[in-house]
């Protein structure tokens, strides 16, 4: 992350770095762009989050209780599929087709681009009119541009004042002429080629032959690994529809431009769901998968004004959807206003399993339609499979419509590092107010639950802890810390978002008493070892 980035995420970037949650993968070779490594901090509170999510969304539903809220009772189960899955899968989904961004090369630099996230303005000087590019984040636009007009026309900086501009400052997408256009890294015009496209997915071979037969994909999401298995769910289990198939895992996608820490990044994981309804109640469905994720985030402590539930337009929409909204979060990294998505959630009606069933013909323009041969019979681009649905009590037999929601486990996790970085003043040693930093992430998510703190290393001290120690961590995550003052190991908690600490003294030897510290407020409480326990314990289920 650059300099550009504002100071509080740089302090967080640090902060991950510092008490390992996050690392830069192979950073003793320079590092990987796109990609994260979670440290030991950091793969506990993913897991948290990972986990808070299946319980969510599979192990907390049962298949006889009609929820509160929900529109009739409903299952939810899981699945784990293969990362790499047979091509025609991709060819049916649209990806093969359409999982792209249109791409410009520099020749010069080298550097590839975005098309529509190269921006800039056109420049004047005397008889010389060039569109001026940048990439920088949009406070500094004006800065960066005033910078490049000036390179671009051989002026010293004292010489800026002659420079003129035509218009405001836009996407390059605006533009035709590119033999006009200075490229964001260029030393001169017209180095950018024409826009052209790219597909997200990694290429792969599988097998020992490297031909075109033998190339496949890394999945770009998990969802198609559930389409695809929907008849093998239905049949070798007892749910019936409505139900949910969930899935967390590895996703890839090779961004143009990974940035902003792990919010776009190249591996990250996903948390889907496939929810499985008749058409006539799918409008239900989505409205209530749309408030109940919504609610989720809300509950594990993100706050209501960074959070925003954003209804996608008429025209945004998927031609095979009646509704998408996304769950935004308003990152820190991100200009004031802007919010970066966190979760999508789709209607999108009976598309991919008919896909999966008939393949597309063109997926851009007739995308339900069916090939026919020379007979007027259905050529099956897709499986030929029937993935309908017969409903085993009414014998109703249908197509289902999907609502899906679809989240990313590291920008949630991301989300939750962000809300929860804090700095406050605590006291000292000698009592005295200091600034410390503080993660306060909800009890559930936090990555050490507790930490047992022996006052002093002698006179039974730390055998009475160490006691107390090993028998909470058959439970829980607990960290056993005598090293330094003990105000010195309360910051440390404090830092890696530990909601609480137990201290033991000489009165718990006399009477089974600890001092439990309340990371949050600092308050310690006096009480009984159990009492504790129990303390923790309900504030991580809730
Ligand atoms: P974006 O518009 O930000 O590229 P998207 O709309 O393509 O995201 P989806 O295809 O709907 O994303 O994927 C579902 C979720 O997966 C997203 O809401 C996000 O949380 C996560 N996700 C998608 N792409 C990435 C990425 N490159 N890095 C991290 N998480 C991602």
């Amino acid at each position: 992350m650059g300099n550009e980035e504002p100071a509080v995420m740089q302090k967080i970037v640090s902060l991950c770095k510092r008490r390992g949650f996050l690392f830069q993968s192979s950073e003793i070779y320079g590092g990987m762009n796109g990609c994260w490594d979670y440290g030991p901090l950091g793969v506990e509170l993913k897991r948290n989050v990972k986990e808070a999510w299946w319980s969510e969304m599979v192990t907390h539903h049962d298949d006889i209780s009609v929820l509160p809220g929900a529109a009739s009772a409903y299952e939810m189960t899981g699945l784990d599929c293969s990362i790499l899955m047979h091509p025609q899968v991709w060819k049916c989904s649209g990806h093969y087709d359409l999982f792209h961004d249109m791409m410009i090369d520099c020749k010069e630099s080298k550097r590839r681009y975005r098309h529509d996230q190269v921006r800039g303005r056109w420049a004047l000087l005397d008889d010389k009119r060039v569109f001026v590019t940048a990439i920088c984040e949009p406070e500094e636009e004006s800065e960066a541009l005033m910078a490049r007009a000036q390179k671009c026309f051989g002026l010293r900086a004292k010489e800026r004042d002659r420079i003129g501009w035509d218009g405001e400052v836009v996407s390059l997408e605006t533009v035709e002429d590119f033999d006009q256009v200075f490229g964001p890294d260029a030393k001169e015009t017209g180095t950018l080629t024409e826009p052209r496209e790219f597909n997200l997915m990694f290429k792969t071979n599988m097998g020992a032959l490297f031909d075109e037969k033998s190339v496949a994909f890394l999945r770009p999401e998990t969802a198609q690994g559930i389409f695809v298995n929907f008849k093998n769910v239905v049949d070798s289990s007892r749910v019936r529809i409505p139900f949910g198939i969930a899935q967390v895992g590895k996703s890839f996608r090779n961004e143009i431009t990974p940035r902003n820490f792990t919010f776009r990044v190249r591996e990250f994981e996903q948390m889907e769901v496939e929810f499985f309804c008749h058409p006539d109640s799918s409008q239900e469905w989505y409205r209530y998968w749309r408030d109940r994720r919504m609610q989720w985030y809300k509950d594990l402590g993100l706050s209501d004004s960074r959070l925003i539930l954003r209804e996608h337009s008429e025209s945004e929409l998927s031609h095979y959807s009646t509704g998408t909204a996304d769950i935004e979060y308003a990152f820190p990294f991100l200009p004031e206003g802007e919010y970066g998505e966190l979760e999508g959630i789709a209607h999108r009606g009976d598309f991919d399993l008919r896909s999966h069933m008939e393949g597309k013909l063109n997926p851009a323009t007739d995308p339900l339609e069916v090939e026919v041969d020379e007979r007027g019979k259905p050529v099956h681009r897709g499986s030929g499979k029937d993935l309908s649905y017969r409903d085993p009590v009414t014998n109703d037999k249908f197509l289902p419509h999907v609502i899906e929601p679809s989240a990313g486990a590291d920008r949630a996790t991301l989300a939750f590092l962000c809300e929860a970085y804090t700095e406050d003043m605590a006291p000292d040693e000698k009592g005295e107010m200091q600034g410390r930093v503080v993660l306060k992430f909800h009890p559930r998510l936090a990555p050490i639950k507790a930490a047992v703190l022996p006052l002093v290393k002698k006179d039974g001290m730390p055998e009475a802890a160490q006691e107390i120690y090993r028998d909470m961590k058959r439970e829980f995550p607990v960290f056993y810390d005598n090293k330094g003052a003990v105000g010195r190991r309360y910051r440390r908690m404090d830092e890696a978002g530990t909601p609480f600490c137990l201290t033991v003294d000489g009165q718990t030897l006399e009477d089974g008493t600890v001092t439990l510290r309340d990371r949050d407020s600092m308050e310690q409480t006096r009480l009984p070892v159990d009492e504790a326990k129990q303390a923790i314990r309900e504030a991580i289920r809730c």
